[in-house]
């Protein structure tokens, strides 16, 4: 059977080890060691990473137990030799924070009576699924007391128990093992069965953090954290973000989301009053236009569209309308009360000028095309057919 250093001393970083069997595996090498320092994935903690002789170990799975594989990239040694290797700590160091965390914080969702349905540590950010709704209050409630017992020092113990034993230990949740049972215990804070690795002290884990809550399962609660140093980056993130917010909108940090949301009502407001004006503009517009057709190009793209409304109105009025937008031709035609043509009749021939497309109703119909610098060529075209 493998020895499992990680077990031993999860603060063990250096190992030396036979290799008993190698195999490819998807153009890779995977190898057998009869002693191993690297975490395989299981429990809701990821694998380890690091060096192994002359090879990167970028995996570490244990297919049945005990047979735990490393997967290398470069050069692999062969069965049968000594290998030297090295995991990498900051990687692993990061698991043993998030990973004593989770039990804290499932210890902690437990005196608040929300038992854990399952644990996830692979991804960025960890998950804890409970048992239940959780309000965001109650989940405050358990950051907090995390927090403390994290603050409080606790030693964290390892040690084996025989499953007879099982009962006299406060366990929050029957262990998937059987016979031996490591048992993970945080001070007389929390006991737990489990094979991962964790901080010598609860103090290491720092800080922890709950960020959002999710429904799953219908019925159960999807709890977002993180813990350690992974919280420093977090910090330092919104931290400078927040400031610089804060610096843009001239607010104290504590203002932003008022200050946020006062410009956001300004901005609506504003476009309500833009959109009201370009309206009144169009219909003055449309009001003073003498003569049977109308042919112009207008700055504003926006208001093409309520130029050529405010002119399917106005009694006997043609209206060839253009604008620019981003590099194409915008083309509007209205027709109004009286005028016996048909929009659409008259949009086709300036479409055909700037390769465009478009349609509409009787009085009023539009297109755009990709030949922008034939604008003028297209009003032209139009205006010409519609003088015919
Ligand atoms: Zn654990």
């Amino acid at each position: 059977m493998i020895e499992r250093l990680y077990r031993q001393d999860a603060y063990r970083t250096a190992m030396q080890a036979n290799v008993t069997a190698v195999r490819e595996r998807k153009g890779r090498s995977e190898v057998l060691l009869d002693a191993t320092a690297f975490y395989p994935t299981a429990g809701g903690q990821a694998h380890d990473t690091g060096r192994l002789g002359a090879a990167r170990v970028v995996d570490v799975q244990e297919d049945a137990p005990g047979e735990i594989w490393h997967t290398l990239e470069g050069a692999a040694p062969a069965a049968g030799e000594n290998v030297e290797g090295e995991i990498d700590w900051a990687r692993r160091f990061d698991h043993m924070q998030q990973h004593t965390g989770e039990h804290i914080l499932g210890q902690s969702f437990f005196r608040l009576q929300r038992p854990i349905a399952a644990v996830n540590m692979e991804g960025r950010i960890c998950t804890i699924d409970l048992e239940g709704d959780v309000p965001w209050e109650l989940a405050l409630e358990a950051e907090t007391l995390a927090n403390e017992a994290i603050w409080a020092a606790h030693p964290v113990r390892t040690y084996e128990v025989d499953e007879s034993e099982i009962g006299r230990l406060p366990l929050r949740r029957p262990p998937k093992v059987q016979g031996r049972i490591r048992i993970v215990q945080i001070g007389e804070f929390d006991w737990s069965a489990c094979g991962g690795t964790h901080v010598a002290s609860s103090a290491e884990v720092g800080l922890l953090k709950i960020f959002k809550l999710e429904k799953v399962r219908g019925t159960d609660t999807r709890v977002f954290f993180n813990c350690g140093r992974r919280l420093l980056a977090d910090y330092r993130l919104k931290h400078d973000f927040t400031a610089a917010l804060g610096l843009r909108l001239s607010a104290a940090l504590e203002m932003v989301p008022e200050r946020t949301n006062a410009l956001l009502d300004e901005l609506t407001a504003t476009k309500r009053e833009l959109a009201q004006a370009r309206t009144r503009l169009a219909r003055e517009m449309a009001a003073h236009a003498s003569g049977p057709v109308e042919c112009r190009q207008v700055e504003d793209p926006a208001l093409l569209t309520e130029l050529a409304g405010a002119f399917a109105q106005k009694e006997g009025a043609i209206a060839l309308l253009g604008a620019k937008s981003e590099g194409r031709a915008l083309l509007a035609v209205a027709c109004g009360p009286g005028v016996g043509k048909k929009a659409g009749d008259l949009l086709k021939v300036g479409l055909a000028v700037v390769q465009g497309r478009g349609g509409g109703k009787p009085d009023l119909a539009q297109g755009s095309g990709p030949e922008a610098g034939r604008l003028a060529e297209a009003l032209e075209a139009m205006r010409a057919t519609a003088l015919a």
